[in-house]
């Protein structure tokens, strides 16, 4: 089929919660992209930071062709071999104890909120309940993560929400140190502010909750599905700040593509889920695990992170250079290869004219474009990348 045919059938079958861009990809190579017509892209937005070994990894295509032939699904009822190794794998190489999988992101703040509110009704009574997040976070698209999304929009139409969430202002310590209480029974936080537009949390911001959060014994987590596994720099984001959280939620890059969700806690909040409290049908099955543990070794044995740190600062300093070149770029934010750059236009002009130059970047909060390249993308496919964005901010009338 090509792209018009697709298209069509999608416009007739699928419902409409996707504002879809015309494009059907069909055939992916690292950061390579091919559409239904035959015209090649380099994929700076990776799925939203899914594809953080490229499109169609080796290893992991191997893991889960080996794995498809073995073993698909069976149950929770039993112990999953790449299920254990994978629990294993993310519990020595992070300050977590113990893991949860599921399927999403949303479904691993699911469980974290679940946790939470479990840890505080036996640890501490009934009326411990209140979950704290900040305005412009992105936790997810079921009603209690829409809820803990600290943006309106996304709750719009889907009232009655669940009781006992409350919103800060981001990166506010002052703010947190009035919102804290008995009362708060989580912190729940994005480390950088993905969705939210790239938005960095400060030292003093993360160390200032993480004291508050002991004071009033609340949970500190983070969510970190989209700043895991490596796209910051570090393995996980929490590492740039000299905390630990207690819960952390994975999803995104996790499986190197393939779906796959995980809540990992520490210390006395591991211990907390007991027999029937949370399951998941799908969660941790053999296929996703054999993927995200293909996926994890490729990237912890394969030194990814360091590179991608060594390509993330090329990326920036490119993107600076535009940014003291044209006067609507207003900053350039980010760390590792989670890079925004904040314009006084909107975005989506830049966004459509890459496209059409074989360049895909997206755009968040309107004016933010975001760069979310593979974790593996060569310093010569970043120069391309900066080539076309010139080229195409040149074109800009503002
Ligand atoms: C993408 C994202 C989610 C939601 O993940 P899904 O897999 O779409 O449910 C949650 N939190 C953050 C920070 C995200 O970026």
């Amino acid at each position: 089929m090509n792209t018009k045919e697709i298209v069509k059938l999608g416009d007739k079958y699928l419902m409409r919660n996707y504002g879809r861009i015309q494009l059907a990809p069909v055939d992916g190579d690292g950061a390579q992209l091919w559409d239904a017509d035959g015209k090649e892209y380099l994929d700076f937005v990776s799925g939203i930071a899914v594809n953080a070994l490229g499109h169609c990894n080796l290893a992991v295509v191997d893991a889960i062709c080996d794995q498809a032939k073995k073993l698909i699904h069976c149950s929770n009822l039993y112990y999953i071999e790449p299920q254990v190794l994978l629990a294993k794998m993310l519990v020595e190489n992070s300050v977590m104890d113990k893991v949860f999988f599921c399927n999403s992101g949303a479904e691993a703040n699911e469980a974290a909120i679940k946790l939470a509110r479990k840890y505080a009704k036996v640890k501490h009574g009934p009326d411990k309940v209140e979950i704290i997040t900040a305005l412009n976070s992105f936790h997810g698209r079921t009603l209690a993560t829409i809820t803990a999304t600290g943006q309106p929009k996304y709750q719009k139409n889907f009232e009655p929400l669940p009781a006992g969430f409350k919103y800060v202002p981001f990166n506010d310590l002052q703010a947190m140190t009035e919102a804290v209480g008995p009362e708060t029974c989580a912190v729940m936080l994005e480390p950088i502010q993905g969705e939210g537009g790239v938005n960095l949390a400060s030292k003093e911001y993360i160390n200032g909750v993480r004291k508050l959060c002991r004071k009033f014994g609340a949970l500190m987590i983070f969510d970190e599905v989209q700043t895991g596994i490596g796209r910051t720099g570090r393995l996980f984001a929490y590492e740039h700040y000299s905390v630990k959280p207690d819960i952390i939620t994975l999803a995104k890059a996790l499986g190197g593509g393939f779906p796959i969700g995980a809540m990992l806690a520490r210390g006395e909040a591991a211990r907390v889920f007991q027999p029937g409290d949370h399951a998941s049908t799908f969660g941790g099955n053999p296929l996703a695990c054999a993927a995200a543990l293909a996926a994890l070794e490729e990237i912890i044995e394969g030194e990814v992170v360091e590179y991608t740190n060594a390509v993330g600062e090329i990326l920036y300093s490119e993107l600076e250079k535009l940014r003291e070149k044209y006067d609507y770029v207003k900053e350039i934010r980010g760390k590792g290869l989670l890079i925004g750059m904040e314009l006084s236009i909107d975005g989506k002009k830049i966004v459509d004219a890459c496209q059409e130059k074989g360049l895909l970047v997206n755009c968040v909060g309107g004016h933010v474009l975001r760069f979310i390249p593979p974790l593996t993308v060569s310093s010569t496919e970043v120069r391309q990348a900066i080539g076309i964005l010139d080229e195409v901010m040149a074109g800009i009338k503002v």
